[in-house]
């Protein structure tokens, strides 16, 4: 256990990795953006940004595997990158992947698509209904979670899926980045790695397109073999951002939470509004496992609007503090149509098995007073 892992979440996202500038006695990690060093330097190393060992690199790969409880951790150009690397870096042609059956559009896209080009085989269930034994073979090597899922907010037992992998040799990997590592840490469920779209709440300020990947160092050893041929490098500026952003996670995700929370209660008692997807929700299918295997239930949350698609889309057009926008798991409140955006690559019959309707609203809820939310939603509601 390092220093950091006896600490809180707060003090981690402050000083973990963080390095101090030794020159000026400057409390942040300064911006290091040279791609040439003389050789040799006082690291020892062959420094080079697409090695993945430049400072800035390191230092906010750092904190990330501190916040995730992990032996490694990885930051690369986007969250997409993330998935990409893990996938393609740990499964060779003839090995079997399961997934779980509601993903990130984009990753689902991969699955279908770039996957089965490489012969890499792909199958999709339920994880958390499903009767995994009747889904694995004997070629499959990975397992792939996404909870609290995009965009229904569906949630999977983290530690049953691991417990059922482990013996198998099968790695898990989970898309944590709807909860972020304050809310829920799959590694001490039993997972072996955890990616993130580090452009949603571990940035948290909608500015810096990254990903991060963290978990067991010998996994991370072959992952990053694998970024650096696929060449997805995070430059030393974006991870200066993303690693101010993340000072303040645990701070942004306590107020997610409180806000999330609230809005999910008030659009649940709203009779313009049918059906509310949120974790936090005692009535929500997967609240007695998220009670158990998250520290808070997030500020993502999706709900149907009654009435017709117009409905649905008058609603969005009059709300003034929400923006209608593509992302999410900044610090301002934005909603979007799921259909349109993050699920417009699963096609439509993708979309109706998993109950993704056009009227469907996914919310990301910001860090801003709830009752000027809630304000602004009452007043688009009627
Ligand atoms: C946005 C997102 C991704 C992809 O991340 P990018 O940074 O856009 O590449 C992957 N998974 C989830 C759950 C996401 O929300």
């Amino acid at each position: 256990m390092t220093e950091h892992q006896k600490q809180g979440f707060s003090t981690r996202c402050v000083h973990a990795g963080t390095r101090p500038d030794q020159q000026t006695g400057g409390v942040v990690t300064p911006i290091l953006p040279s791609t040439a060093h003389r050789f040799p330097n006082p690291s020892g190393e062959n420094l080079y940004p697409r090695y993945f060992n430049i400072p800035n690199i390191t230092s906010v790969s750092a904190k990330i595997a501190a916040l995730e409880h992990a032996e490694s951790a990885l930051v690369v150009s986007s969250g997409m990158a993330a998935v990409s690397t893990c996938l393609l870096g740990l499964l060779k042609a003839g090995d079997h992947v399961l997934f779980h059956s509601e993903l990130y559009g984009g990753t689902l896209h991969m699955a279908k698509e770039t996957l089965p080009r490489f012969g890499i085989e792909v199958g999709f269930c339920d994880l958390q209904t499903e009767d995994l034994s009747a889904q694995v073979r004997p070629v499959t090597r990975m397992i792939y979670a996404e909870t609290p899922s995009n965009p229904l907010l569906k949630v999977t037992d983290l530690r049953r899926v691991a417990e059922f992998a482990q013996p198998r040799g099968i790695v898990t990997l989970v898309d944590n980045t709807f909860a972020s590592p304050i809310n829920q840490r799959p590694l001490e469920h039993g997972f072996d790695l955890v990616l993130h779209s580090g452009t949603k709440y571990l940035n948290g300020h909608s500015d810096v397109c990254c990903g991060a990947i963290a978990g067991r160092r010998e996994l991370l050893e072959r992952i990053k073999a694998a970024a650096i041929d696929h060449g997805g490098v995070l430059d030393a500026r974006a991870c200066w951002l993303l690693e101010r952003g993340l000072k303040t996670l645990a701070l942004r995700i306590r107020r997610h939470n409180e806000n999330g929370q609230r809005i999910a209660e008030f659009l649940q008692a709203h009779p313009r509004v049918r059906k509310v997807h949120y974790p936090g929700l005692p009535a929500d299918p997967g609240h007695e496992i998220a009670r158990r295997q998250m520290d808070g239930f997030g500020g993502m949350l999706s709900f149907e609007i009654r009435g017709a698609v117009a409905d649905a889309e008058r609603f969005a057009s009059r709300l003034r503090i929400f923006t209608l926008a593509i992302s999410l798991g900044g610090v301002e409140s934005l909603v979007c149509f799921p259909s349109r955006t993050s699920h417009a690559l699963a096609g439509a019959a993708e979309r109706a098995r998993m109950g993704v309707t056009d009227n469907l609203l996914r919310m990301s809820v910001g860090i801003e007073d709830s009752e000027d939310l809630i304000g602004d939603l009452t007043q688009a509601l009627e």
